[in-house]
């Protein structure tokens, strides 16, 4: 008999979200097993964490070899794994300084804090930030005033001030809500939570171009698009635009919790006693993450993903000429979502679920799909099937 995980969840978990009824005990590459032994293609991966599948042996030895040498240092100190990470992402992104976090949400309310003094500092005490409706940039009190849903933040106010929020994709908008006091502008190069929304491809050249006009900072909130999950390194690599400062945090430790906030040189602010983080940039989580990224550059995972998302938009696209239900195939690289002429996305996502395919319904009307990078053209095939199935039983 396996234990009751959901009944001692109800008893002693403060339950903040809605969980799918699966309890997951064990991964291998795009599969994970649940408590009774049933197999599930991860097809939510994290969601977009599972850079490199489930428990890939790179990592395993990374962590393993870390663990066994030092987890843990202070900041007071130096560690190698955190400036081996810093020198690679330095040496593969247009930035020219970067500071750890543990995940994403700090990573933003670092580049919050980063603009906010860099705005007092070199533009007379401007502080506004500009950001988009339908964004997500999470759940601390900045972080969570800039995300564009309402009601992640309604609960807490009083919010931090200064926050101003547009419509994603109009640049006029951008112009409309840019005052004196304008400090920076936070956007996701494409929405992930938001539904997978992918801007017209004049929309951040444009926004740079602004931004250098009026002397504001550009920030790319890149948790959920960067490594490679978009296909380039960075999306923003991928979209014709350099930004001031980015953040990462999801696929970067493959599933070992990290984030970052990385700036150009003019946009890097902060001096001794600014800031700081305990666990931030450990040796643990910093070597995962050298790891990864590692992995990511020698066996060149932007052309995979390139060859992969071709292929799944292919395959999507031939199920849609057959099917109804489906409005059309957005997103870039593995960071798809399939739009629904009905908000019938939840039982979708059920549907899968008992066949043995974990997505997310991330709209009332798209489904998210975001498999580990190093998924394969057979596990694509069987994720499809199991969608066709699911999708004409939600039709039914
Ligand atoms: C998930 C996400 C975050 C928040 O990251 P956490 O690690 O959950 O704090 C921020 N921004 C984007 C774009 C995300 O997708």
């Amino acid at each position: 008999m396996t234990t009751d995980w959901r009944e001692i969840e109800s008893r002693v978990f403060m339950t903040t979200g809605r969980r799918m009824p699966v309890v997951v005990v064990r991964g291998e590459g795009t599969r994970v097993w649940d408590d009774a032994g049933k197999p599930y293609l991860d097809f939510f991966g994290g969601p977009a964490v599972h850079s490199l599948g489930h428990c890939h042996p790179v990592l395993v030895k990374a962590i393993e070899e870390q663990a066994r040498t030092l987890i843990h240092v202070s900041n007071a100190v130096y560690s190698v794994p955190q400036l081996q990470l810093a020198q690679l992402l330095i040496d593969n992104s247009c930035f020219d300084r970067v500071y750890f976090q543990n995940s994403g949400t700090e990573a933003n309310e670092a580049a919050i804090k980063l603009a906010r003094k860099w705005g007092r500092e070199r533009k007379r005490g401007a502080y506004e930030i500009i950001s988009a409706v339908d964004s997500f940039h999470g759940r601390t009190l900045a972080a969570v005033t800039a995300t564009g849903t309402t009601r992640y933040s309604e609960p807490f106010v009083p919010l931090p001030a200064g926050f101003t929020k547009v419509m994603f994709g109009d640049i006029e908008a951008i112009e409309m809500a840019t005052t004196p006091d304008t400090c920076a502008i936070i956007l996701e190069p494409i929405q992930g939570e938001g539904g997978v929304n992918v801007p017209d491809p004049s929309y951040f050249p444009s926004l740079r171009e602004w931004c250098d006009e009026q002397k504001i900072l550009l920030m790319v909130d890149e948790v959920q698009t960067g490594m490679c999950r978009t296909g380039p390194l960075f999306a923003y690599q991928g979209m014709g635009f350099e930004p001031d400062v980015m953040t990462l945090a999801k696929g970067l430790g493959g599933g070992v919790p990290v984030g970052a906030i990385l700036a150009k040189e003019d946009a890097s602010i902060f001096t001794p006693g600014d800031h700081g983080s305990t666990f931030g940039g450990n040796p643990l989580a910093t070597a995962a993450a050298y790891a990864v990224t590692k992995y990511m550059l020698e066996n060149d995972m932007p052309a995979r993903v390139a060859r992969l998302s071709d292929y799944f938009f292919d395959k999507l696209e031939t199920l849609q000429s057959s099917q109804p239900l489906i409005s059309g195939v957005r997103g870039k690289g593995l960071l798809l979502a399939i739009g629904l002429t009905k908000d019938v996305a939840e039982r979708v996502t059920m549907e899968c679920l008992s066949n043995g395919l974990i997505v997310n319904n991330v709209r009332p009307n798209a489904v998210r799909l975001a498999p580990p990078l190093t998924v394969s053209e057979a596990e694509i095939d069987e994720a499809v099937a199991v969608i066709e199935t699911a999708l004409a039983s939600a039709e039914a």
